[in-house]
């Protein structure tokens, strides 16, 4: 979603409360598919003078994946803190940057960028799991050895991705 950032412009150096939701696409990391619930995002947001805006706070959502040792579904809850600036008019094809024009901030990439940032490092189905299920033990350690290919690099992953959507969003 967007955020009206109007009235902050107005008054800069006045925090703003904010309470958003998104949604977060499903994100491709060390060859698994992770999908997240809508996340909610509930902070404030401060316009600078100049016009850069200071967004801020807590980004929650839960995690959808499957379990690194047995595959099984599994889920993990994301709180994760935000803390960054929107430049106005920024360079819309730097995925390194957030950048707004007009009046609104759009939160997908903060909301994609830092729901990443607060996965898990593996997903288990419950704690303590370590079973691998005997059928599956081919798949397990073909997608082991693809992990290793790619060299689990989630924030490649995110980059590339934050390109992708930066690239394919109709302004
Ligand atoms: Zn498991």
């Amino acid at each position: 979603m967007t955020l009206d950032v109007s009235q902050a412009l107005k008054q800069p150096g006045t925090a703003m409360p904010m309470d958003a939701e998104q949604a977060i696409a499903p994100v491709e990391i060390g060859g698994d598919t992770v999908t997240f619930e809508p996340a909610r995002l509930a902070g404030s947001f401060m316009a600078l003078e100049g016009g850069d805006i200071v967004v801020r706070g807590i980004l929650t959502t839960r995690a959808h994946a499957r379990c690194a040792n047995c595959l099984s579904p599994a889920e993990a809850d994301v709180e994760e803190e935000f803390d960054e600036v929107f430049h106005l008019g920024g360079d819309p094809d730097d995925p390194e940057i957030f950048a707004y024009t007009g009046q609104e901030l759009e939160l997908e990439q903060l909301a994609m960028s830092t729901a990443v940032l607060g996965l898990p490092i593996r997903f288990l189905c419950r704690e303590g799991c370590s079973r691998v299920p005997a059928f599956d033990v081919a798949d397990v350690v073909v997608s082991l050895a693809e992990d290793e290919e790619r060299g689990q690099r989630p924030f490649a992953a995110l980059k590339e991705l934050l390109a992708k959507a930066e690239s394919g969003t109709p302004e």
